[in-house]
């Protein structure tokens, strides 16, 4: 079992401004129309493509941004999947409930997530803005475009740097450097929303590291590659070697257990 302090990849909804809705979201017609994958693209709708395309819009419309240019080029390459918190795939909605013990979430959840207001869904949307696990990239709703635009540009972060699996190899370093990683970017790309917070220790406070076990060098220079989702980061970061999950096996899809044996 995961420690408590172990909170892998989670966006939580500390420096969020809530409150946006669809419709002040610019849906701007401008000329790139290039669309974007989604993990569950059976499920879908027009609202939630206008949220997506409006962050990715927002991203590309910051020209002198080499970071916010190389996301949206990324997404729109359909190098990463973006979807809602409610789309988690049945192994992805089980990893996150997993993070989020406090969240009261079971394996039998699933099942109701896509259903039109759900607790499950609400849950996970209270507690994170953003999600992540192989390049499947999923995001809470009514998030501001700028909030949004700048989740995208944390996550994607996380899918180059395959932060689901090295996240775990030196914790709590390991976990401190992906984290501070997402976050500097997210500060480059909005420093408004980040000015005057100590990344270090809004990272260490927010993910619950213990400060004393994570190495000295890390907190001194936090900051290590990758940085930029370019085309030659791509060209290795190989997302069709990740091990796939087997849905079958996946706690949601089992039946329940039965009686104990005598
Ligand atoms: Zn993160």
């Amino acid at each position: 079992m995961r420690a408590r302090w172990i909170l892998p990849l989670l966006l939580t909804v500390g420096c969020t401004e809530l409150g946006a809705t669809d419709d002040g979201l610019d849906d701007g017609k401008s000329d790139s129309s290039g669309g974007f994958s989604e993990v569950d693209a059976a499920h879908t709708n027009v609202t939630f493509q206008r949220y997506i395309e409006a962050g990715v819009r927002l991203l590309e419309r910051d020209v002198n941004s080499e970071l916010a240019q190389l996301t949206a080029k990324s997404i729109r390459e359909r190098r990463v999947l973006i979807d809602e918190l409610i789309d988690l795939t049945c192994w992805d909605f089980d990893r996150a409930r997993k993070d989020l013990p406090d969240a009261g979430l079971t394996a039998d959840d699933w099942k109701s997530l896509q259903d039109p207001g759900s607790d499950a869904g609400k849950k996970l949307t209270e507690n994170l803005d953003g999600y992540m696990w192989s390049n499947r990239i999923y995001v809470a709703r009514k998030l501001t475009v700028k909030r949004l635009a700048s989740t995208l540009i944390h996550e994607v972060n996380h899918v180059i740097n395959r932060s689901e699996v090295g996240y775990y190899e030196n914790l709590p370093t390991s976990g401190f450097l992906h984290e501070y990683r997402s976050f500097a970017l997210e500060a480059q790309f909005d420093p408004a929303e980040w000015e005057g917070v100590d990344l270090v220790d809004y990272v260490i406070t927010n993910y619950e590291l213990d400060r004393d076990k994570i190495d000295p060098g890390a907190i001194k220079e936090p900051l290590v590659p990758e940085l930029l989702p370019t085309k030659e980061v791509w060209d290795t970061r190989d997302v069709a070697a990740d091990v796939p999950d087997d849905d079958a096996l996946c706690p949601s899809n089992l039946p329940p257990p039965g009686p104990p044996e005598p």
